[in-house]
């Protein structure tokens, strides 16, 4: 049985006060069991005064991008040692909107968990089609490319540590989320092609996150799927009564 994994995705809100006062919230709100594992992923500003307040916590610290060298002349970006010097355990990367707003591409999400996984962070390794993608009936074929370039070159024991976030673009922020049969019908498709990459023992570990408009009253039929591992919430994650909510909904899958 695979562990359900819930992880909110700040992406660019929350400043460090605001931060500390929603993870007290989320603290307050969330009753901690080791049944899921729950994490949240703020802004790289934010990761420190969130690292504070997560003290005495069992939930995880997100980044929510990495770079692949651990540092050198490239302005902006951050590297995966210096988020574990944070206090992250963990890191998306490949998260549609850097593929849509800044050309990441599968070469660069690949060298990107490669770099997380020998820093000792669990990359959350996104992917998904577009909603033109979907519409001419090319899920499949997108998904399986985008999983094979992502984790290409990687041995067993890499895959086995990593996590895959399925988040189709066209639910990303919409409100408009998979319906259980077609987040199935991806994850499963995902899990064999995992299995090819990397072994069935390996796929059968592996967690798969749901993301797209996860919200507290579409989270218990997704989380309950066989092939659906927990999820990745973006807006329902910045509000503590809603994410306490999913996260209640995992522990009862
Ligand atoms: C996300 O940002 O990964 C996401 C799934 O966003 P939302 O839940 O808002 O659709």
């Amino acid at each position: 049985m695979r562990k359900a994994f819930i992880c909110g995705n700040w992406k660019m809100f929350k400043t460090p006060g605001e931060t500390v006062a929603l993870v007290r919230e989320l603290r307050a709100k969330l009753n901690e069991s080791a049944s899921v594992e729950v994490g949240i992923a703020p802004p790289f500003t934010s990761l420190a005064a969130a690292r504070q307040a997560l003290l005495g916590s069992h939930l995880r610290l997100a980044g929510q991008n990495c770079h692949w060298e651990a540092q050198g002349t490239f302005t902006g970006e951050v590297s995966a040692p210096m988020l574990k010097e944070v206090g992250c355990d963990s890191v998306i990367v490949g998260h549609s909107e850097r593929r849509q707003h800044f050309g990441e591409t599968d070469e660069a999400v690949n060298r990107r968990a490669r770099a997380a996984l020998e820093s000792g962070l669990t990359p959350i390794v996104c992917l998904g089609e577009t909603l033109a993608e979907r519409e001419a009936g090319r899920t499949l074929d997108v998904v399986s490319r985008q999983i094979r370039a992502c984790l290409a070159g990687f041995s067993p024991a890499q895959v086995e540590a990593l996590v895959v976030a399925y988040e189709p673009v066209w639910a990303i922020g919409t409100g408009r989320v998979a319906t259980p049969a077609q987040a199935q019908e991806v994850h499963q498709a995902l899990r064999g092609w995992i299995s090819d990459l990397a072994g069935r023992a390996v796929a059968d570990k592996v967690r798969i996150q749901y993301g797209g408009s996860v919200k507290p009253d579409n989270a218990a039929e997704l989380l309950a799927l066989p092939d659906v591992d927990g999820a990745l919430v973006g807006g329902a994650s910045l509000k503590a009564d809603d994410f306490a909510r999913i996260v209640a909904a995992a522990r009862r899958r």
